[in-house]
């Protein structure tokens, strides 16, 4: 059966009070499990602070042509959120002054947004040293209009990161909807043969895995000899690197833990894996994220539970570098899925 969003199903969970609660009450309001304040204050690590900023990541809507089981995101064909030529034109205006040397385009699917195009080209005008798009590979076979995305990418030297959840159908389908891998597979090989993933080229194509269920991803460095070994014996594919983040406990990720009744079992693991050292390098600490409306937040996933940010500066058309340093970080239970074995974030391990 095919997945809808949790907006679509117009389940209680489309709301993040309702998400927050569920991570702040039972086994975390009855002691049974430390809160991740509790957890981070034992090496005095609380609050978290924002140090100077290197990533800037740019949420260009919810609006996706998948529907995946885990999305974080909660993204979908019928999310209408995107991103204004306004907000973006704001958005220039940063990306022209900042000290960030990453600029990290994502979504929903990005490219799904009508002035994608037009936003990719001024951006890369200001000549950020990094400059990622976060694509979900099948959008490039979806429709004619999106055939050329790799010659676009190209053109503009964007680093392409693409989730790719296993190198079997069986395991991607099952995660991503039906279809996917072979699409995935298609594009893919598109984006190698202009190219994009080959080993010593400038054109950066690197996956990322997130497990298929309520457990923590394996060994970083392992599972990419794997996908290697294994997307280029069965495709003649090639891809640089192999990023493995933990899922977080928010959005349809949450929805599936509770519907499976593995979410205390799930928030147990990732407690008990819990990593004092990951703490100091999670994501929020140099990253700013910002929404499709233009509000900041500390992360993608504290967007998403619409976590609000600590400073006087909310808003892009306010931005100011300087103050934003140093602020708290909004922290709640979800964190945890940040800090667990090596400590993971959009980039990957990250202890
Ligand atoms: S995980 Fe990515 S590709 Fe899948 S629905 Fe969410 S935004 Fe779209
Ligand atoms: S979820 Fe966001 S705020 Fe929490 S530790 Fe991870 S990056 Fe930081």
């Amino acid at each position: 059966m095919a997945i809808k969003s949790l907006n679509k199903r117009q389940s209680a969970l489309a709301k993040s009070e309702k998400q927050l609660q569920i991570l702040s009450n039972g086994i975390f309001q009855n002691g049974e499990l430390p809160t991740f304040k509790a957890k981070i204050s034992e090496t005095n690590q609380f609050p978290l602070q924002a140090k100077k900023l290197e990533i800037l990541q740019i949420n260009l809507g919810y609006m996706c042509n998948q529907v995946c089981a885990h999305c974080h995101v909660d993204a979908g064909p019928d999310r209408k959120e995107i991103m204004t030529r306004d907000t973006m034109q704001q958005c220039l205006e940063v990306i022209k002054t900042t000290g960030a040397h990453t600029l990290d385009l994502t979504g929903g699917a990005p490219e799904m947004n009508p002035d994608f195009r037009w936003f990719v080209e001024e951006a890369a005008k200001a000549g950020i040293k990094d400059f990622i798009v976060r694509s979900n590979l099948t959008i490039i076979r979806a429709n004619k209009k999106y055939h050329d995305l790799p010659d676009f990418f190209k053109k503009h030297q964007v680093h392409v990161v693409s989730s790719m959840p296993h190198w079997t159908r069986g395991k991607t389908d099952k995660q991503r909807g039906d279809g996917v891998f072979d699409q995935s597979i298609k594009a893919l090989q598109e984006l190698n043969a202009v190219g994009y993933g080959i080993p010593n080229s400038d054109l950066k194509l690197d996956l990322v895995y997130n497990p298929s269920g309520a457990f923590l991803p394996g060994d970083q460095a392992a599972m990419e000899k794997d996908f290697k070994k294994a997307l280029k014996e069965d495709f003649d594919i090639d891809f640089h690197q192999l990023f493995a983040i933990t899922n977080l406990p928010i959005a349809r990720f949450l929805d599936y833990l509770i519907a499976s009744e593995n979410y205390e079992d799930y928030m147990y693991a990732l407690v008990e894996a819990y990593n004092p050292a990951a703490v100091k390098n999670v994501m929020c600490t140099n990253t700013l994220s910002i929404s499709w409306d233009g509000y900041l937040y500390d992360c993608d996933f504290n967007q998403m539970l619409e976590l609000p940010i600590n400073s006087k500066v909310k808003h892009i058309s306010e931005y100011n570098e300087a103050l934003l340093e140093g602020r708290n970080i909004a922290i709640s239970q979800h964190c945890y899925g940040c800090t667990a074995g090596a400590g993971s974030s959009c980039q990957g391990v990250v202890a």
